[in-house]
């Protein structure tokens, strides 16, 4: 059989990185590559009990359900979304299977192949990925530590006749960066009048370490959700359980109506056992106690890397303390290839993803993420002199 596969499988692109970090599996490699939240504070007896409770109320959730997600869930992120000053209504609101389907299916409703989307770069690998398979073209704004730098941007938007921006405002995958109030404002105030959308992705926006800090999401800033120029997407997957699968996307309800269209002809409908838990859950556990804990633990954990970086023998390497999310976002003296390194680094019995994969263009192949919530604090010691060890391995190898 000869396959010959669609042209939007051109743009999923294997990648390299793929392939060395497969080699990490079954061996006892100390992993900074994954962006996985810590199993220790997985709230596993809450779970159990939220599906318990599901399963006692009998039948029900074993059926075909809404496209637009199950009502309460709705009503209860809508009370949630409040809290951040994001006032909306249940139609205002889609269940995504993951926020990764809402990135995706907004993909499909808005954008054509050849569109241009703008984003950071670098920024989140897996939505890059869906842009160009998806035939869009995929444009970086230059940025700094507070966000994107409005003059690229505006130059950008109208060279490109951009239609999308997307951005991770606060606490980027990988970078970690969060935008200033003033940048987000910016965003806003250049899109709106030039009919662009934003499309606003905060998984990490609960994982924060500064309690002061002001981040308000920028479809909060927007206050027209009957008319609005951002769809924010979010997720449980780095509070509650990834397995879950559930996140929510909101926006203009003409938006969400286009998305929820697609939502159905993709998977009808995200898994109503998975939904009903999580109301269950929401109504009888208290999430935001949690969130709490693992913020703290978060923090401790972050503090520990950037303890053993700030270390001599790290003083080459460039970072900044991130202020939440879940990763250091690493620039090595510029000779140094990442990829190159994480060959030594396998060897050495540590794992990271190296950045290049991570940049829309111009990638910066010097640059790496480590991931600081997932391994435990016993064994990031362990972790980093392996990355020390492969540091000078790649340097042995570059003088022989
Ligand atoms: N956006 C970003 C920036 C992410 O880092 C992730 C998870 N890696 C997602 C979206 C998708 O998360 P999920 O589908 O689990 O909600």
């Amino acid at each position: 059989m000869h396959y010959v596969f669609s042209k939007y499988t051109e743009g999923l692109r294997s990648s390299a990185v793929r392939d060395i970090l497969k080699l990490t599996q079954g061996r006892s490699i100390i992993s900074f590559a994954g962006g996985l939240p810590a199993e220790d504070f997985f709230p596993l007896e809450a779970v159990q009990e939220a599906f318990e409770r599901v399963f006692r109320q009998g039948k029900g959730a074993l059926q075909y359900g809404l496209t637009e997600g199950y009502t309460p869930l709705r009503e209860a992120i809508c009370r949630r979304m409040a809290a951040k000053a994001i006032e909306v209504r249940p139609d205002h609101m889609l269940i995504t299977t993951g926020s990764q389907q809402a990135i995706d299916l907004l993909t499909r409703v808005f954008l054509s192949p050849g569109d241009t989307v703008l984003v950071e770069n670098p920024t989140y690998l897996a939505a890059l990925q869906i842009f160009q398979a998806s035939g869009v073209q995929v444009v970086g704004v230059e940025a700094d530590g507070d966000g994107m730098l409005p003059d690229d941007l505006l130059a950008k938007l109208e060279r490109h006749a951009a239609k999308l921006v997307y951005v991770t405002p606060t606490f980027a995958n990988p970078t970690g960066k969060v935008w200033s109030r003033e940048r987000r404002l910016a965003l806003l105030e250049a899109c709106k009048p030039r009919n662009v959308l934003i499309l606003e992705d905060d998984p990490y926006g609960d994982i924060r370490f500064d309690p002061e800090g002001d981040y308000p999401p920028i479809f909060s800033l927007d206050r027209h959700p009957d008319d609005c120029g951002v769809v924010y997407t979010s997720t449980f997957s780095k509070t509650v359980v990834p397995a879950l699968r559930t996140g929510w996307v909101i926006g203009d309800s003409r938006v969400i109506q286009m998305m929820t269209r697609a939502k159905q002809a993709a998977d009808l409908h995200s898994s109503t056992l998975d939904q009903q838990a999580l109301h269950q859950l929401l109504t009888h556990f208290d999430l935001d106690a949690h969130i709490r804990i693992i913020r703290a633990e978060y923090e401790r954990r972050m503090q520990r890397m950037k303890a053993l970086l700030s270390e001599a023998r790290f003083a080459d390497l460039r970072w900044r303390e991130p202020a939440g999310g879940m990763f250091f976002w690493v620039e090595l003296p510029e000779a140094i290839d990442a990829t190159a390194l994480l060959q030594h680094a396998v060897q050495q019995g540590v794992a990271f993803v190296p950045g290049r994969d991570f940049y829309a263009e111009q990638p910066r192949a010097n640059t790496l993420r480590l991931n600081f919530t997932h391994t435990p604090p016993e064994l990031v010691g362990v972790g980093m002199d392996r990355l020390a060890a492969a540091l000078e391995a790649y340097a042995q190898e570059a003088i022989g």
